[in-house]
C-alpha cells in the first residue's frame, strides 16, 4: 500500500545534537557549558517588562514586531526596511535558504561550523558544500570562493566560528567579498559579535552598507541572554530583507520575546558590563589553558575549542565527573562555553588533569 512520503531530502537532514543538561550529582552544583548560553540572568528590567505582558497571552503578538523594528533601526542606525526579525538566527538561516535556493542549488560554508547550517540547507532540498577549516581552525576564505559554482546561491561566513572560536578580520572579509559574484548572497553570521576583541575586527553594519549582497545575522540568544525566548534579526539590503520577511513564519516572534528584546536593547551599558566580564573570564581561561600546554585556537566567542580527535568522548566524560557538561563532537573535539567563575575553574582543573 502506498503511504505518504516526505520529499527524499528529508531523510538526509542531519540531527541537531543539542547541548546536554548537566548530570545531577548529590552535593555538587553542576554547570551546563554545552550550549554557549549566558550564565547571567536577564538584564535589569527585562523580567519585569515581560511579566507585565504575560497576561496578554490570549492575544496574538504584534505581527509586524513594530516596537522591535523601531528599536533596532534606532540602535543600528539603519532603515527598518533593511531588517528582518525572526525566531532566533536559526530561523533566519532557514528563511534565507527558503527564499534563495531551489532544490539542487548550493550553499557554501566552512566546516566544522554551526551545526544548524547543513540542517537548514538539506531541509530546503539544497546542497551543502562544506569547505574544511584551515589547520588553525580559521575559515579558508580563498577555498570558499573557489568552491563557488554557478549553482551557488549563498555563502555562510560564521564569525566568530562556532565551535572553533576564531573570527575573520575586516581585511580578510573585504578581500573575500571582492571575489564573490554579486548574485551570491554572503551571510555574515555574527551570533557572537559582542564578544569580539581583536585587531581589525569586522564592522558588519559598515560592510552591509557597502555591498548589495551582504546579510548580517545577529541574535539575542548569546550576549543578551535571551536564548529561551527565540529572537534574532538580519540586517540586509532592502530587497533581501523583504524576501526574508516574506517567508517568515507569521506571528513567529512572541509578544514576550519582542518585549524582552526591546527592553534589553535599552540596557546597553549593563549588557557591555556583562560581556566584558565574560571576555575577562575567557582571557583567564585561554591563558590558563595555554600555560598548561594546551594549544587552543583564538577564542573570540563565549567558548573555547579543544582539538581532541578520538579522545573527545573521554574528555567529555571526565568533564561530567567534575560537574561540567561540555559539547563533544565525537572524533573531532569539544566546545566549552565560558560560564560561571566556578565552572571555568573546574574546566581549568580538568585541563590540568587530562593528558594533553
Ligand atoms: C547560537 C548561534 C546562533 C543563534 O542561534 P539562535 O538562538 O537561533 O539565535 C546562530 N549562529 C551561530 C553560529 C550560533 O552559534
Amino acid at each position: 500500500m502506498p503511504s505518504p512520503q516526505p520529499r527524499p531530502n528529508i531523510a538526509d537532514i542531519p540531527p541537531y545534537v543539542a547541548g546536554k543538561p548537566p548530570t545531577v550529582r548529590p552535593g555538587m552544583t553542576s554547570y551546563k557549558l554545552s550550549s554557549n548560553e549566558n550564565p547571567y540572568p536577564p538584564l535589569p528590567g527585562v523580567v519585569e517588562a515581560v511579566q507585565a505582558a504575560v497576561g496578554q497571552m490570549n492575544r496574538y503578538p504584534d505581527m509586524g514586531s513594530g516596537a522591535l523594528y523601531a528599536a533596532l533601526a534606532d540602535t543600528l542606525d539603519v532603515p527598518a526596511e533593511d531588517l528582518s526579525v525572526a525566531t532566533g538566527s536559526v530561523g533566519l538561516i532557514y528563511q534565507l535558504v527558503h527564499a534563495f535556493c531551489e532544490p539542487g542549488d548550493e550553499v557554501v560554508f566552512a566546516w566544522r561550523s554551526f551545526e544548524a547550517y547543513p540542517i537548514a540547507v538539506t531541509a530546503a532540498g539544497a546542497t551543502a558544500v562544506r569547505v574544511p577549516l584551515r589547520p588553525d581552525a580559521r575559515h579558508d576564505l580563498d577555498a570558499m570562493v573557489d568552491a563557488i559554482t554557478d549553482r551557488t546561491r549563498i555563502v555562510l561566513v560564521c564569525t566568530p566560528n562556532n565551535p572553533t572560536g576564531p573570527a575573520v578580520t575586516q581585511a580578510e572579509l573585504d578581500a573575500f567579498l571582492a571575489r564573490v559574484p554579486p548574485d551570491v548572497v554572503v551571510v555574515v553570521d555574527e551570533a557572537y559579535v559582542e564578544f569580539v576583541r581583536m585587531d581589525d575586527p569586522v564592522d558588519g553594519v559598515a560592510t552591509y552598507r557597502r555591498h548589495e549582497n551582504v546579510v548580517l545575522t545577529r541574535t539575542f540568544s548569546k550576549a543578551y541572554g535571551l536564548a529561551g525566548f527565540r529572537v534574532g534579526y538580519a540586517v540586509a539590503p532592502t530587497p533581501i530583507a523583504g524576501a526574508l520577511r516574506a517567508v517568515s513564519l507569521p506571528f513567529g516572534v512572541s509578544t514576550i520575546a519582542q518585549i524582552a528584546a526591546v527592553a534589553s536593547l535599552e540596557r546597553h551599558a549593563e549588557l557591555m558590563e556583562r560581556v566584558d566580564a565574560l571576555v575577562a573570564e575567557r582571557t583567564r581561561v585561554v591563558d590558563g589553558l595555554r600555560a598548561a600546554g594546551w594549544d587552543v585556537p583564538d577564542a573570540q566567542g563565549n567558548f573555547v575549542w579543544f582539538d581532541l580527535g578520538d579522545r573527545t568522548t573521554d574528555f567529555a566524560l571526565a568533564a561530567d565527573e567534575l560537574g561540567i557538561v561540555v559539547r563533544p563532537f565525537a572524533g573531532e573535539g569539544a566546545r566549552v562555553s565560558i560560564g560561571e567563575t566556578e565552572a571555568n575553574d573546574r574546566l581549568l582543573q580538568l585541563a590540568a588533569d587530562f593528558p594533553r
